[in-house]
């Protein structure tokens, strides 16, 4: 069977660096779900890579047509969402898709698949620790950064809806926890 695989968190949280390392492990037989996103693409970020970038309107329109599996304006006027023909696409060779969505859409993708997916929420040690990383990441303005931590003390008490709690203190801990776990589940 099929199985999906959801990492959900506050941003800086560690998700993309979690997902980047199970991505590797050719043996989990995993593919990264791309999202559609109607923010602009930042840094070296490429249309069909890590997002498909869309216009507002293009997004809009995709609404309407049906063709989300879920979507959220996950930060005022960006929309983000994941289409149902980019997981049918990887579910037809073969793989397990991994998601890197917000904690709203993770928990809604769950409850339509509840059997195959294991939704995994990554908990950075506290809203300071976030913060440094999100600084030191420096790929966010001071805005955006302000954005991102209005968002972040409410999706933390979100953790307790999904199936794990991975605790990214230690990055090679967190990495050993969040492989142990999908190797479980989908050997399952
Ligand atoms: P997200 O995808 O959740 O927004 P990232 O994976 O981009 O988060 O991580 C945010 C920043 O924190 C990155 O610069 C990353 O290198 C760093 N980081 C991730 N995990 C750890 C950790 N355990 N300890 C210290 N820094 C970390
Ligand atoms: P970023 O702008 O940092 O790439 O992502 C911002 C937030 O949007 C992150 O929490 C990320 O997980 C979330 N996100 C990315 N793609 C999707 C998606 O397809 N659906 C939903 N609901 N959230 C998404």
């Amino acid at each position: 069977m099929n199985k999906l695989i959801i990492f959900s968190a506050p941003s800086g949280s560690g998700k993309t660096t979690i997902v980047r390392h199970l991505l590797s492990l050719e043996k989990l037989n995993l593919a990264f779900s791309i999202s559609a996103t109607s923010r602009a693409p930042r840094g070296t970020e490429e249309h069909g890579k890590e997002y498909y970038f869309l216009t507002a309107e293009d997004f809009k329109d995709k609404i309407g047509q049906n063709a989300f599996m879920e979507w959220e304006e996950v930060y005022a006027g960006c929309y983000y969402g994941t289409l149902k023909a980019e997981v049918e696409r990887l579910w037809a060779m073969g793989k397990h898709v991994v998601f890197d969505i917000d904690v709203a859409g993770g928990l809604r993708l769950k409850q339509q698949y509840p059997e195959q997916t294991l939704a995994i929420f990554v908990q950075p040690p506290s809203l300071k620790v976030l913060e440094e990383r999100l600084r030191n990441r420096q790929t966010e303005t001071e805005e955006k950064i302000q954005m991102r931590l209005a968002k972040a003390e409410q999706e933390m008490a979100t953790a307790k809806g999904f199936d794990v709690i991975i605790k990214n203190d230690d990055l090679q801990q967190a990495l050993q926890e969040a492989e142990r776990v999908v190797t479980e589940f989908i050997g399952r």
